[in-house]
C-alpha cells in the first residue's frame, strides 16, 4: 500500500513537496486556507489589470542549471518568458538616470556618460559582474559549501572582499555625487543590502538565467498547481488547518477549522513557522534553537505597504524597476523615505490593456502601526491605504508627468492583508528570526537546515 502525506499550505514550498511525492510514489493531499495556490507567489486582477505582489527576480531560466531542471519537474517551464534589458535604474529629481543595464558594453556606456572620473571604479563593478557570472561561482555560492568556494577565493581574492561589502560601502567608492546615492539604493532601495547579492543577480540577468515569467506569479503558480493535480495530488481549499495531530511523539494527522479530522503517515507543514510550532503543536516539540527562530521580527519590514495602480498610459518604455530619489525626505504612514522605488510592468504587455501599463510601489512600514489600525477602525485603516496610494501618485507624477490624471484603478494592499489570506505571524514576513548572511545560504542549499522538529517523528518543514 501507498505511503500518505498530508501537506499544509499549497505555496510554493508546499505544491513541490506534493509534486516530488506524487513522483514518488506516494499518495498526497494538500491543506490550504485560501481559494487559490502559489501563497506569496500571486497576482490578481482588477478592471483588466493585473496587479503583482511577489516576483522580481525569477532565477531558473537558463537551460542546463539544477533549478532549471526543477522548474521542468514542476510544471513551471516552459512558459513564455521575457528577457528583460536592465536590472533596475535610479533616477534623481532632475533628470540625471542610471540604467543599470544587464549588457556589459550598454552598462559601462551610461555609466562613463556619467561619471568619466570614476572610469576605474566603473571598470572594476564591470569585472565584478564578470567573476559572478562565471558558472563555477554561481555554483559554490547556490552550494553554501565552503569547500567549493576555497578554489574560488584562490582563482579572485577580490570575491572575498566584494562578499563582505554592502551595497552602501561599495557605493561610496564612486567619485560621482549621483553615482554614489543611485548605486546604494540599487537593490530594493536598501544600502544595507550584500552587495554580493546585487552582482549575481546582474550576472543572472546578464546570462539569462534570470527572466520574468509572462502574466507573473499568479499564472506561474496555476501551472504547477495543473502539474500536481495532473500527478493525481488532491487539493483541498478553504481549509485552515489549527492542529497537527499527534500520537506517542508521532505525527498522524491534522484538524482543521471546522473539526473535520485527517490522517496520514506523514505530516509536512509549508505555513509559517511559527503557527506551525507554537499553535498547531502547541509548544511541544521545541528547543532553544527553534525557540530563537520563533522570535519576534522587526517590526519595520519591507514590502509591508504596496501600493499598485493601473494606469492609462503606455509604459513599454520605461525601465522595469526605478528608484526615485527625493528632494527631500517624505513620511508616508509613519515611515520616512529619501526615495521610493516603482516596478514598472511596461514589459509584460499581457498585464493591462493595450496601450496601458501597470506599476507597483512598494513600501517599508511598521507592522504594529497598520496591525493596530486595522484592528481599532477598519474604515480608518482604509482610509490610510487611500492616503498612502495619494501620496504615492503625488510622488510618480514628479518623474511621469500627467500620471495622475491616468491612475485608472488603485489596490494597497499591507502586512494586513497576507494575514488575511495566508493566516501567517506577521503577513508574508513569516522568516525565522535569522539573520540574513552567508552562512544562510548553507540552510537554503539545505546542508545543514533541520526541517524537523526535536522529538515529533513523521513531522517535516518545506519552504521559508
Ligand atoms: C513581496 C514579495 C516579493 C518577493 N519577491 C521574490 C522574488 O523576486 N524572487 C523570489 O525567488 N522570491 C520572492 N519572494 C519570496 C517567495 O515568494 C517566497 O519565498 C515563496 O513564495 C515562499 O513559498 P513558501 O511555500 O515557503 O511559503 P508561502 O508562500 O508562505 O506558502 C505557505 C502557504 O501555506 C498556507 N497556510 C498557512 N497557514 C495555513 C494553515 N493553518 N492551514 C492551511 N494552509 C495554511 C498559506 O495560505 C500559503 O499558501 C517574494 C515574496 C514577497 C512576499
Amino acid at each position: 500500500m501507498k505511503k500518505s502525506i498530508i501537506i499544509i499550505g499549497a505555496g510554493m514550498g508546499g505544491m513541490s513537496a506534493g509534486i516530488y511525492g506524487q513522483m514518488n510514489g506516494y499518495e498526497t493531499q494538500i491543506f490550504e486556507i485560501h481559494t487559490k495556490p502559489g501563497g506569496q507567489c500571486t497576482s490578481w486582477k482588477r478592471k483588466g489589470y493585473t496587479f503583482e505582489p511577489c516576483i522580481h527576480h525569477f532565477f531558473g531560466c537558463k537551460p542546463g542549471s539544477s533549478v532549471n531542471q526543477m522548474w521542468h519537474e514542476l510544471g513551471a517551464l516552459p512558459r513564455e518568458l521575457v528577457n528583460i534589458e536592465e536590472c533596475t535604474a535610479t533616477a534623481s529629481p532632475n533628470g540625471k538616470m542610471f540604467v543599470d543595464y544587464y549588457s556589459l558594453d550598454r552598462l559601462k556606456e551610461t555609466l562613463l556618460k556619467l561619471s568619466q572620473a570614476d572610469a576605474k571604479m566603473i571598470e572594476q563593478y564591470i569585472g565584478a559582474i564578470k567573476v559572478f557570472a562565471n558558472d563555477k561561482v554561481d555554483d559554490a555560492i547556490n552550494s553554501g559549501s565552503l569547500w567549493k568556494m576555497i578554489p574560488i577565493f584562490l582563482w579572485k581574492p577580490s570575491i572575498l572582499k566584494w562578499m563582505k561589502m554592502n551595497m552602501r560601502s561599495y557605493a561610496e567608492q564612486f567619485s560621482d555625487p549621483f553615482l554614489r546615492k543611485a548605486f546604494a539604493e540599487l537593490i530594493y532601495s536598501n544600502p544595507d543590502a550584500p552587495l554580493f547579492f546585487h552582482l549575481l543577480r546582474h550576472a543572472g540577468g546578464m546570462n539569462g538565467d534570470i527572466q520574468w515569467p509572462i502574466s507573473g506569479a499568479g499564472e506561474f503558480a496555476k501551472s504547477i498547481e495543473r502539474r500536481y493535480l495532473a500527478l493525481g495530488g488532491k487539493l483541498h481549499y478553504r481549509s485552515r488547518v489549527q492542529k497537527i495531530l499527534v500520537e506517542n511523539d508521532r505525527a498522524v494527522g491534522i484538524k482543521l477549522a471546522d473539526g473535520s479530522e485527517y490522517r496520514a503517515d506523514i505530516i509536512i507543514s509549508n505555513a509559517d513557522g511559527r503557527k506551525t510550532i507554537l499553535d498547531m503543536l502547541d509548544s511541544k516539540y521545541i528547543n532553544e534553537t527553534v525557540r530563537g527562530y520563533c522570535a519576534p521580527i522587526a517590526d519595520e519590514t519591507p514590502f509591508a505597504v504596496n501600493v499598485c495602480l493601473g494606469i492609462d498610459r503606455d509604459l513599454s518604455g520605461e525601465p522595469s524597476s526605478l528608484v526615485l530619489l527625493l528632494n527631500q525626505p517624505v513620511t508616508i504612514a509613519n515611515h520616512q523615505y529619501e526615495n521610493i522605488e516603482a516596478q514598472v510592468y511596461g514589459f509584460d504587455r499581457s498585464m493591462a490593456p493595450a496601450g496601458k501599463g501597470t506599476i507597483k510601489v512598494e513600501l517599508w512600514a511598521s507592522y504594529s502601526y497598520w496591525k493596530q489600525l486595522y484592528n481599532a477602525d477598519r474604515e480608518k485603516y482604509k482610509q490610510e491605504k487611500q492616503r498612502v496610494a495619494e501620496q504615492v501618485i503625488e510622488i510618480l507624477e514628479s518623474h511621469f508627468r500627467g500620471i495622475k490624471n491616468q491612475v485608472e484603478v488603485i489596490d494597497v494592499y499591507t502586512l494586513m492583508t497576507w494575514e488575511r489570506y495566508m493566516g501567517g505571524t506577521q503577513g508574508w514576513f513569516n522568516l525565522p528570526n535569522r539573520k540574513f548572511d552567508f552562512s544562510m545560504k548553507e540552510d537554503l542549499a539545505d546542508k545543514k537546515s533541520k526541517t524537523t522538529l526535536p522529538g515529533l517523528a513523521n513531522f517535516y518543514f518545506v519552504g521559508v
